[in-house]
């Protein structure tokens, strides 16, 4: 089962990798690493864990070589360390050659879907890519010449030695000479199909097909049902003599601090609660941000536009508002498209000079956006209550405002520039580029942004990353709104104006709860 605080448990065939041992597990080390940054609350990330899992499974065998690792950038304690790391966004996935110095040296890899193979084939031509830095284990992996055949017995003390015929595309070669890497007396190598003289010397015909040459002069075709990498490796570790080196792979020590589990706290789902409001506050400002060392262009001006906003209609407590106001004021006074957070910092965490820190709450507690696992809910969750909200309070203070679109065009804004969950904010961006600019009213606002989540509900009901105690439902469910929902034609319809009365009512500074506050 999952672990208490991520998405995988140390019983994973992977390393779980901490704030105190990524550095020492993946810089100078002799293998190659590729560690996927995650957030536990990020739903690409849960829908994404199976396919790592099953990947690490998939190339157990390789560790010597290359390891695959992985940390949870949502843990309080790594959030620094994946800033220095330079993530972003989740989930990023990092290749460290063999022998890396530093965090930049990561080099990220594209992950194309969910396809095991793909990736695989990735880690190839990462290992590849090493020159004079070679990972001691890794076989050589480039394809095999006429001179090396045939010398390949007086230079290397194996019994065995088999060739894989293929054409330049295929990786098979590659993934078997990975797969035998542990076992001894044994070497696989790749030919091309481009290579004549061997090609004709064994008599080759078919692509991919093997051959296995014996000290001893005799060569034969392997015989196998299937010209596939699990037919090869089952047959080749099974020859007489071939034996498993003694290699012992890294294990996770199940080091989790046994944290007792957060007590779980009622709340009404007819309620906001205005530690979750808080909670996002912290988040988005705090850590979201704080991922960037340096905001830049539009990024300066999505944060400019996230707190304008804020300052505005956050219907905060008021020390909550003042600092929303002071970080608001200081923002402005920052004139430079190119502002680096240490600059940022002070601002953000209200810190002055010779006076008390921080008045807004330097941790997280969801009440309303808490899950029954510590991979549901939470932040998201808080993140859609917030600009619902806002969207609301704009209707509220017309006079205050610039346009329809000023706190719709903040979020997008913000999700493109910040939101960790990198494939939730293209989905965002996609619905926004639609249709966003067709809003032509604040009470619209309310409306659109109510629509395209409840859009996005309906994409993510059962899926895994719904919680099973809190399914995606068309929302406000009728017994929260009965008047929202009526049936024209047999066919369910919103009565969109009762919809916009009840968002008013619903995220209204009256119907927000200060339970779990300090
Ligand atoms: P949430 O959907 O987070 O809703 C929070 C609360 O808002 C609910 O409890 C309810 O009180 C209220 N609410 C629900 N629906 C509406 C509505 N229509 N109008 C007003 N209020 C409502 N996850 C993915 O896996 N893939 C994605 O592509 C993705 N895209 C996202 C894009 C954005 C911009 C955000 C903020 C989140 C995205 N997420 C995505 C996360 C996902 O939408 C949920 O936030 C997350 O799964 C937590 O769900 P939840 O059950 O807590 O309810």
């Amino acid at each position: 089962g999952a672990p208490p605080d991520g998405l995988y448990s140390p019983g994973d065939p992977l390393v779980l990798l901490q704030v105190d041992t990524l550095e020492s597990s993946v810089l100078n080390s002799s293998s190659a690493w590729l560690v996927e940054f995650y957030a536990s609350w990020c739903g690409h990330c849960v829908h994404f864990a199976p396919t790592w899992r099953a990947l690490a499974a998939d190339i157990q065998e390789w560790s010597p070589a290359v390891n695959l690792g992985v940390l949870d950038c949502a843990d309080i304690a790594n959030q620094k360390m994946c800033g220095k790391f330079g993530i972003t966004g989740f989930p990023t996935l990092k290749f460290f050659k063999a022998f890396s110095k530093n965090p930049e040296d990561g080099m990220k890899i594209f992950h194309p879907g969910d396809s095991i193979e793909k990736l695989r084939q990735s880690i190839i031509t990462n290992l590849e890519m090493h020159k004079e830095t070679w990972p001691p284990a890794c076989p050589p992996l480039e394809p095999a010449s006429v001179e090396e055949i045939r010398e390949f017995f007086q230079t290397n003390n194996v019994t065995y030695l088999a060739l894989i015929f293929e054409t330049n595309d295929s990786f098979l070669g590659r993934e078997v000479t990975l797969d035998m890497l542990q076992y001894e007396n044994i070497a696989v190598r790749r030919v091309l199909s481009s290579e004549e003289e061997l090609v004709k010397k064994y008599g080759v015909t078919a692509f991919p097909s093997s051959f296995l040459l014996i000290k001893n002069g005799t060569f034969s075709r392997i015989p196998v049902q299937m010209e596939a990498r699990s037919f090869y490796t089952h047959f080749l570790r099974r020859l007489p003599g071939v034996t498993r080196g003694p290699y012992a792979p890294i294990r996770t020590p199940d080091m989790r601090i046994k944290t007792t589990p957060t007590p779980r706290r009622p709340a009404d789902r007819s309620k906001v609660y205005m530690a979750d409001l808080e909670s996002a506050l912290h988040y988005a400002l705090r850590v979201e941000v704080a991922r960037f060392s340096v905001l830049t262009g539009e990024r300066v001006r999505a944060l400019k536009d996230f707190v304008a906003v804020l300052a505005k209609y956050f219907p905060g407590r008021p020390f909550v508002r003042n600092f929303l106001r002071s970080v608001d004021r200081g923002l402005r006074n920052m004139r430079e498209s190119w502002i680096p957070y240490s600059a940022l910092e002070l601002v953000l965490t209200n810190r002055k000079e010779g006076q008390a820190p921080a008045v807004l709450s330097n941790s997280v507690t969801w009440v309303g956006c808490q899950g029954s696992e510590p991979h549901f809910r939470g932040y998201p969750c808080s993140l859609w209550t917030l600009f619902h909200l806002l969207t609301v309070q704009a209707t509220r203070h017309r006079r205050l405002g610039t346009g329809p679109l000023e706190v719709l065009g903040a979020m997008r804004g913000y999700v493109q520039s910040f939101f960790g969950c990198r494939e939730c904010a293209q989905h965002f961006e996609g619905m926004a580029a639609e249709s966003m600019d067709k809003v032509r009213s604040v009470d619209e606002a309310a409306l659109w942004l109510w629509s395209r989540h409840n859009r996005v509900n309906a994409r993510l009901a059962g899926t895994e990353t719904e919680d099973p105690q809190f399914p995606k439902l068309q929302w406000p469910p009728p017994e929260l709104c009965p008047p929202c929902h009526s049936v024209v034609n047999r066919r369910h319809v919103w009565d969109k104006a009762a919809v916009l009365r009840f968002l008013k009512a619903h995220f209204s500074p009256a119907n927000i709860f200060l339970d779990y506050t300090e």
